[in-house]
């Protein structure tokens, strides 16, 4: 059975992936504009300036403290899982578990031979948790669980390196880099570019850490020595070839977010986007947001579960059918659910006409 969404119903972009994510073709456009860039040398001075205005930008985006770096590298954030276990915990973290990715992080610091057992504060899916004070030197949660859809709060806890996944939430939310150690990301969410690289704000404890563990003579593989990517990065440049593409399009993006008006207002647009989602899911009978909790529902990434009388696949394939696409909840997940990246590139009008098409398919299925 195929349904044809009338042309007028349809969202002028149909993109709404939770990762990667919709790409401005303004951003496509400074891509091309700029490749001349393409295929040039990592380590002069032009490619340089462009890891310099990537850095800079994200550095006033966040109003980064005084102290504090922006450092980079290849791998994206599962890189910088391994990362931390190799260079940043020093004995045993702590970790608020809460979705997919979250636990991911956790599970690397259990299989870690030279760490003792992670404490593990687990919350189910939808919900969040937060780890409390331990015995630990290294916290770590994320700020948005892009498995799920829920948001975590970010403040310190104990004494001890604070280490955020911001992967979703970086350029859709604004935190206090100040109460963390590492606020880390990648460029394929909110920064509506391409994957492959890693960032991060790190403090000085931080940078401390990894220095004190390479000193300590531990096996230390150079990909993962955070020490030696914040050495890179002093110099705008990463340990190994970065991918060109990717700077050139997260350059345009964080420019774009800066004209907007900064974090804040790039923030509001993103709240605006899923709250369309969340007030359509509650005045239908067969949709209900899945976070039930809405100090924990994400403003980046919406998530509503289905009836069980409505198939979310079968909708899922209609949309797709129409160029509505990757609206697909997380695979480990298994939920009759819809999965809405309201990221900041994806026009608020284009989640209102989402509902429109969403009721349209709904009601012929
Ligand atoms: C997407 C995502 C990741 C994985 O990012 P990669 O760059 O693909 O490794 C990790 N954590 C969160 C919260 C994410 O949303």
């Amino acid at each position: 059975m195929s349904i044809l969404i009338p042309q007028d119903l349809l969202p002028s972009d149909g993109r709404f992936g939770s990762g990667p994510a919709k790409v401005r073709p303004e951003a496509l456009d400074y891509l091309s504009m700029r490749g001349d860039l393409m295929g040039t040398s990592h380590r002069q001075a032009p490619v340089r300036d462009l890891v310099r205005v990537v850095q800079q930008g994200l550095a006033e985006l966040y109003r980064i403290p005084e102290g504090y770096e922006v450092v980079l590298g290849n791998g994206g954030s599962t890189l910088f899982w391994d990362m931390a276990v190799a260079s940043l915990i020093e004995r045993r973290s702590a970790h608020g578990v809460f979705g997919e990715f979250t636990r991911k992080f956790a599970k690397a610091a259990e299989r870690a031979p030279h760490l003792e057992s992670p404490v593990v504060t687990e919350a189910p899916a939808g919900q969040v948790a937060v780890p409390g004070p331990a015995d630990v030197d290294t916290y770590a949660w994320a700020q948005s669980e892009t498995s799920t859809g829920a948001v975590a709060p970010v403040s310190r806890v104990g004494d001890g390196l604070i280490l955020i996944d911001a992967t979703s939430s970086a350029g859709g939310m604004d935190a206090p880099i100040g109460d963390t150690d590492v606020y880390y990301f990648a460029p394929q969410k909110n920064f509506s570019s391409d994957g492959g690289l890693w960032l991060a704000f790190a403090s000085p404890a931080a940078v401390e850490r990894a220095e004190q563990i390479k000193a300590s003579g531990r096996w230390l593989p150079e990909i993962l020595d955070f020490s030696l990517a914040v050495k890179n990065s002093r110099q705008n440049q990463t340990l190994n070839t970065p991918a060109l593409a990717t700077l050139l399009l997260l350059e345009d993006q964080i420019g774009w977010m800066l004209d907007l008006g900064g974090i804040d207002a790039v923030a509001a647009r993103c709240a605006a986007s899923t709250s369309i989602l969340y007030r359509w899911a509650e005045k239908r009978d067969f949709a209900s947001p899945f976070v039930t909790s809405e100090a924990a529902r994400s403003p980046i990434v919406a998530t509503i579960d289905l009836d069980e009388h409505i198939d979310a696949s079968q909708v899922i394939a209609a949309l797709r059918e129409n160029g509505i696409v990757d609206v697909d909840p997380y695979r480990a997940l298994k939920r009759n659910q819809l999965r809405v990246g309201c990221y900041a590139s994806v026009d608020p009008d284009d989640v209102e006409a989402l509902t429109a098409c969403l009721d349209y398919v709904i009601e012929r299925l």
